[in-house]
């Protein structure tokens, strides 16, 4: 479970939230301040109304989001450094004339490739054709199933980076066995959709109708640039099976609820339970004919796609095929296709105005093809080691106010303490940059030949995936790169990383007050370390095993005290159609919740009794919880606030820092009174770990 959903693909048509948070400078905030920002505060709003203004009302008030940004915050602020450190790299790299079959001729290389706009535009359509005449070949449906099979990427990750999402018939993810965390298994999601999620097609809100109509033009228009005939009866049918597919899958909910996804199918299984589809024929195009374990996610999603493939037209589903393929490779065609693919899902679907400039997608897509080649360099220059080491002091002291609070838990029974403290001791935490790096020496790259570069990029990475089933677990493994403003709990390792990135003013300053460091970088590690615990997390033990260790009046009072949480989040509506969802947002929410909580334990220890120096006449303990808020400012446009309540696990910035209002301590700083917007009576605060 990561702080913010991002995807591996730039160039992915579903993934406009690497866009998302990948946005621009942190506008007039002074950078030689290093507490908490008065500037950026509205002292005339009560606390206890709207903490999220009192925290940033002067800087929502004076900020703009920038044209080809759907949002802007710290998040972005931090993106931006990065990207611009890596930018840098990269044109070093560029420059350097690095040996052939180098890491470093290899990004140069692909970097070239895609800057390379009039070698793009003079090919064409060439290196789209042979694909769309392989497509056009298909003359049954075992050739389908053998070619749907061909099309299995490794493009989600349901736990660690939360990526339920891929336009293949279904996706694939390698991690721990849920029976066997000792060993890498095959995870198999459902798949097929162009658009964010199952709710973009059968969400009868006006909102959602238009957008359907405007999909549809969209899917002509793509069909059509590439030289398709017929566009529109295509695009008809696209839809249509598009739709269909909706149908049969699960709503994000039921997609996080582990119990519900560890159903072990063995190969055999699947021609038996889910009939339709060739199965052989689709292992055979997979390269899984010898593998006989799975563990499918969504049941009743395979049965249902499963049965689309026999009752639905060669036609349709070699439509789609050919609509999905020039989406996913739009980004590096021709211009027009880029500026179609932008004008819907940029404009219409995240009403971003404009495309960002061809660099940063380019870096965008170095950092996603080779990122830890990227990442060994960018960790040598932009990490040092005073850094790993406050970071580690940090984590120590959280981990050891989260032992404490365990401790001190009146209704947990100490059978269930001991387990949940084993979890702590044998987390690992990764600071920085990951201890090995992941190896691209197979992976070929041409300085002129993006299309290629990627379609190459693809397949290595889904065989480099795919040799790792049966293999013995890594728990020191990463799962994200250094160069990310991210970090992420995996829960099936029992591990956190935090790159360094995220370890840099204003969430990490060397030269900022404990108070303020705890408040923001520290309230993120707190929500890592709360992720072991969360929703999901207590469900797997101090060695990654999906096991229950918990008495079940235990686990009954947990679950009652999440469901408060959830009803609590239920009850807020930023628009007045759309409310958040307690459930889908649970992980993130009780993760907020620990994290600060624990954090706030930590800080205080700090302390040893003293006193904090106070700042523009705000205490210690005030500036803490000010620091949380001014970490989560965020300004973000209507369409991608929208689509972030439908799709994302995490809720929106000023909800995620509302929840301070759980905080005894945060009543008591800020004076917050019964009538207050935020106040709850002590009984209806949630408290949890
Ligand atoms: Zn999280």
């Amino acid at each position: 479970m990561n702080l913010f959903s991002f995807s591996r693909f730039p160039q992915a048509a579903a993934t406009i939230f690497v866009l998302l948070f990948a946005a621009s400078a942190q506008q007039g905030s002074d950078k030689d301040n290093h507490g908490i920002v008065s500037a950026d505060m509205d002292r005339s709003i009560k606390p206890g109304n709207n903490f999220y203004e009192y925290c940033n009302g002067a800087w929502l008030k004076r900020t703009q989001i920038p044209a080809d940004r759907p949002a802007v915050g710290v998040f972005s602020a931090l993106a931006d450094i990065s990207n611009k450190n890596t930018a840098a790299l990269i044109e070093e790299i560029a420059k350097s004339n690095a040996a052939a079959g180098s890491g470093n001729r290899k990004i140069a290389d692909l970097y070239n490739s895609y800057m390379d706009e009039s070698g793009i535009e003079s090919k064409g359509l060439t290196p789209l054709k042979p694909h769309l005449q392989a497509i056009a070949a298909i003359g049954d449906k075992k050739q389908l199933a053998q070619v749907l099979g061909e099309g299995l990427r490794a493009d989600v990750d349901p736990l660690n980076n939360t990526n339920f999402h891929t336009d293949n018939i279904f996706g694939l993810w390698i991690a721990p066995d849920f029976n066997d965390s000792e060993h890498y298994t095959v995870y198999l999601l459902q798949g097929g959709l162009e658009l964010p999620d199952r709710e973009y097609y059968l969400s009868n809100s006006e909102h959602m109708r238009t957008l359907r109509t405007q999909y549809q033009a969209h899917i002509s228009a793509m069909l059509k640039l590439a030289g398709l005939s017929d566009p529109d009866t295509r695009a008809k049918r696209v839809f249509e099976l598009e739709h269909a597919i909706a149908e049969k899958h699960w709503n994000l909910d039921d997609d996080q609820d582990i119990h519900k996804a560890n159903n072990p199918w063995k190969r055999s299984d699947f021609s038996a339970k889910a009939p339709g589809l060739d199965w052989e024929a689709y292992f055979a195009g997979a390269a899984l004919s010898h593998q006989s374990n799975f563990i499918v996610w969504q049941p009743s999603a395979f049965i249902g796609e499963s049965a689309l493939v026999a009752s639905e037209s060669l036609e349709s589903w070699k439509d789609l095929l050919s609509y999905h393929l020039i989406e996913n490779y739009g980004g590096v065609l021709p211009k027009a296709f880029a500026d179609e693919r932008f004008a819907f899902f940029g404009k219409t679907l995240s009403g971003i105005p404009e495309q960002r400039p061809r660099w940063q997608r380019g870096v965008a897509v170095v950092n996603a093809v080779l990122g830890d080649e990227v990442g060994k360099i960018y960790a040598q220059r932009y990490f040092p080691p005073e850094a790993k080491e406050r970071a580690q002091k940090m984590v120590a002291n959280i981990v050891a106010a989260f032992h404490k609070r365990i401790d001190a838990l009146t209704w947990m029974a100490p059978a269930t303490k001991a387990e949940a403290q084993a979890k702590l001791d044998t987390l690992y935490v990764g600071i920085g940059y990951p201890e090995t790096w992941h190896d691209y020496s197979g992976l070929e790259i041409k300085s002129n030949d993006i299309f290629g570069n990627l379609w190459r990029e693809e397949t290595f990475h889904y065989h480099q995936e795919i040799s790792r089933i049966g293999k013995d677990v890594d728990r020191h493994e990463w799962s994200m790169t250094p160069q990310t403003v991210n970090a992420v709990n995996l829960p099936l390792q029992n591990a956190l990383n935090f790159p360094a990135a995220i370890l840099q003013p204003p969430f990490f300053d060397k030269d900022a007050p404990d108070a303020v460091n705890y408040g923001a970088i520290g309230s993120i590690i707190g929500h890592e370390v709360s992720h072991t615990f969360d929703s999901e997390g207590s469900t797997f033990d101090s060695k990654g095993a999906l096991r229950n260790w918990w008495t079940p009046a235990d686990l009954e009072h947990f679950q009652s005290a999440t469901a408060k949480l959830a009803a609590q989040y239920d009850s807020y509506h930023p628009f007045p159609d759309l409310a958040l969802r307690g459930k889908q947002t649970l992980g993130e929410n009780i993760a907020d919740l620990g994290g600060i909580a624990a954090a706030y334990d930590a800080y205080i220890g700090t302390l040893q009794g003293k006193s904090a120096p106070e700042q523009d006449g705000f205490s210690g303990s005030q500036q803490f919880f000010i620091a949380y808020g001014q970490a989560h400012k965020n300004k973000i446009r209507e369409a991608a606030l929208r689509r972030q309540v439908m799709t994302d696990e995490h809720s929106p910035s000023e909800y995620r820092t509302e929840t301070v209002r759980n905080i005894d301590d945060w009543y008591k700083d800020f004076q917050v009174q019964p009538g207050e917007t935020l106040y709850l009576s002590p009984d209806k605060r949630v408290r949890i770990w």
